[in-house]
């Protein structure tokens, strides 16, 4: 009784003030927890892999870890099995993206599940086993799949699925849209196990700016999420002859930004394990 009549004696003014500090202080030490967490993760997928190891210098200057998704594993010569190996040492991870890289949706409509993981799964997860590689993590080929592709995929033991987000999309020339990465939410890992998520595209032709990639970065510290995203060949001018891959100075800028503001960079199989 004696409390709450001392309480009483505070104007309004001042319990207001009392409760903008009880929220002020909640919403501090809720910040302090995410931005712990707040991270990126960069993929790449395909068979650069001499390229890839070409990027070593870059990755090690800002204390970055990536994941590098092969394809075709049944063609990685002794040299390239080596790269991976020091890649992997240097502590990237290596996933998986396929054997025949096909299209999973209408393989697995034409030949069931069992023959679609015959075709392209075991083939090249046994290629890996061999090069002494246990992928955990699997992208998409083409960014395609649907719920049976999924569940053959994590019955295969595969902890996380990447799929592809496009920030703009042309067809014919005309921009059909185009999204600021930093309102794609679904490009940003809440840290809830999920399984199946999608990365952003940072190749060339999606255009996409530095100033973006810095908004994009900040939300992911501001949200204690992970920004997922990825790319192909490292270029260090514009593609040429069908090539396709991002410009290695624009990799730099993400990763010279998210080191500068102290994300935690994550491997692909880290991210539903945190
Ligand atoms: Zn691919």
């Amino acid at each position: 009784m004696k409390y709450s009549a001392v309480r009483t004696t505070f104007s309004p003014g001042i319990q207001i003030a009392f409760l903008m500090l009880i929220i002020f202080m909640s919403a501090c030490s809720n910040n302090a927890e995410n931005t712990e967490k707040a991270g990126i993760a960069i993929s790449f997928d395909d068979h650069f892999i001499n390229d890839w190891y070409e990027l070593r210098p870059l990755f090690q200057k800002y204390g970055a870890k990536v994941t590098f998704f092969v394809t075709c594993g049944d063609t990685l010569t002794t040299d390239e099995i080596a790269k991976l190996k020091q890649l992997e040492k240097d502590g990237h991870e290596i996933g998986f993206h396929g054997t025949v890289h096909g299209k999973s949706t209408e393989l697995i409509a034409a030949v069931g599940p069992a023959k679609y993981a015959e075709t392209e799964l075991t083939p090249g997860l046994h290629y890996m086993k061999l090069a002494g590689f246990a992928p955990q993590s699997y992208a998409h080929p083409g960014g395609n799949h649907n719920d049976q592709v999924d569940s053959v995929l994590l019955a295969t033991g595969f902890k996380i699925l990447r799929d592809v987000a496009i920030s703009r999309r042309k067809m014919f020339g005309v921009q059909l849209y185009a999204l600021a990465p930093r309102l794609m939410d679904w490009i940003f890992y809440p840290f809830d196990q999920e399984k199946i998520v999608d990365a952003l595209l940072i190749d060339t032709d999606a255009e996409l700016t530095a100033e973006e990639m810095k908004e994009a970065i900040t939300k992911a510290k501001k949200t204690g999420t992970a920004l997922m995203l990825f790319g192909h060949q490292p270029l260090y001018s514009q593609p040429k002859n069908g090539a396709y891959g991002f410009d290695v100075a624009f990799l730099e800028k993400i990763l010279k930004e998210a080191h500068e503001q102290k994300l935690q960079f994550y491997k692909m199989s880290e991210l539903p394990a945190k």
